[in-house]
């Protein structure tokens, strides 16, 4: 045995090291920690939908369950389960996708984003990112050792950065990741931006995500997949899931869309990592995508929360924001010599109301994000607790 000279200062390896706790789940860590002192909190920080799934879902859920459906899967997913999801977005945007070869199902979009990145990224590798950006993103590419390179879309209107993203390309980019419906702006991407993204692709041999998730939970227009432009799955992977529009977010499940080659390296991944999703929970997912109901509810109800919201904001001498088109947060801009992480700190210990800092999403300026997926009552009262603060720090 050898004799080590030197202790070393901790077990844990340089990519353990390296991955951030994520900025979204801190937030509500720390929200959670104060309500078991027994402090009332009025949580807007988490995206987590405040409706219960829908019934129909849980009894497809406990059927399995009874039936015995309750040993491993495939690792790609039930195959009933894939192509019902192959043959909605084959529909939707004349691609011809494989169910064998082209779909996979993860334990949430977070694990197909996860086993994605792992699949293209190389150390070194860099992937442009449009900022403000879900961080996930940025703390699974760190994790991996590649770089980011943010590009900026909250200056002005929030208009798509078009000449930016052709200005952050360099030898070391791998990939663009774009999130539309975006978290936590709630943009939508028009055509134009999406035969952009294609463009990139091809010209410079980019590969690009597609983060979907939001999709079904649009206010005024639908959003149209990036599939929709690029008529084919080279080099593009479609990232969605069931947490958002059928209110799934602890059922764990997501599912990706790309070819073959980079299905396949997932699927050995997942292999290693969860061997499958849940299997009564595959089956409630196949329940679930045939369900358009609840969503319409749920959308109408977020819709009407915006509404109400933006009504506070336009009065406020605070707070500004741009209107979301999708999905279900307000980015909201404020007035005051202090920095959002110090300012959303101080709106949960004084105020008991959580949110989230714009530094979580990439950005310095004084932003936050207020999540509108919980009951328009707490909206309210939460926005007129930080209209109050804000008033005192302006002093
Ligand atoms: N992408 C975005 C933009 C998100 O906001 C989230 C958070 N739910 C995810 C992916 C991951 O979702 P899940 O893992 O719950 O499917
Ligand atoms: N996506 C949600 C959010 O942005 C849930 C938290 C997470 O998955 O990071 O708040």
């Amino acid at each position: 045995m050898c004799e080590r000279m030197t202790k070393r200062d901790s077990y844990i390896s340089d990519c353990g090291m390296r991955v951030p706790s994520s900025g979204t789940m801190k937030a509500a860590t720390r929200a959670r920690e104060l309500e078991a002192q027994g402090r009332t909190i009025i949580k807007l920080g988490i995206g987590e939908p405040n409706f219960k799934t829908p019934q129909p879902i849980i009894d497809a859920a406990y059927k399995a369950m009874n039936e015995g459906k309750t040993g491993y899967t495939s690792s790609r997913g039930i195959l009933p389960l894939r192509e019902k999801i192959a043959t909605i977005y084959s529909k939707e945007t004349n691609v011809e996708i494989n169910p064998h070869a082209n779909v996979i199902v993860t334990p949430g979009a977070k694990a197909s984003l996860f086993s994605a990145l792992f699949s293209l990224i190389n150390p070194g590798d860099n992937m442009i990112l449009i900022s403000p950006y879900w961080p996930s993103y940025q703390g699974i590419a760190t994790f991996i050792g590649a770089k980011t390179k943010p590009v900026p879309a909250h200056y002005g209107d929030f208009e798509f950065p078009f000449e930016s993203i052709k200005s952050a390309i360099d030898e070391q980019t791998k990939l663009l990741l774009v999130n539309s419906p975006c978290n936590p702006t709630g943009a939508i991407f028009e055509e134009d931006a999406l035969r952009f993204i294609k463009d990139i692709s091809e010209d410079y041999d980019i590969y690009i995500i597609s983060d979907e998730i939001y999709k079904k939970i649009t206010f005024e227009s639908q959003y149209v997949s990036y599939l929709t432009v690029t008529e084919t799955l080279d080099r593009t992977l479609i990232i969605d899931g069931l947490s958002k529009s059928h209110a799934m977010t602890g059922w764990r499940i997501g599912y990706s869309i790309g070819d073959k080659e980079l299905i396949s390296s997932m699927n050995r991944l997942q292999q290693n990592v969860s061997s499958c999703v849940n299997t009564p929970t595959q089956y409630a997912a196949l329940t679930a995508l045939d369900l358009t109901e609840p969503t319409k509810m749920m959308v109408a109800e977020y819709k009407k929360r915006r509404d109400k919201a933006f009504e506070f904001i336009e009065k406020s001498a605070y707070l500004s924001c741009r209107k979301p088109e999708g999905a279900f947060y307000l980015f909201i801009q404020y007035k005051g010599d202090i920095c959002s992480d110090e300012f959303v700190s101080r709106v949960l210990e004084e105020k008991s109301v959580a949110v989230t800092a714009g530094t979580v999403f990439g950005v310095q300026e004084n932003y936050f994000r207020l999540s509108l997926a919980s009951k328009l009552e707490d909206i309210l009262e939460g926005l007129k607790r930080i209209d109050d603060l804000l008033e005192k720090i302006n002093k």
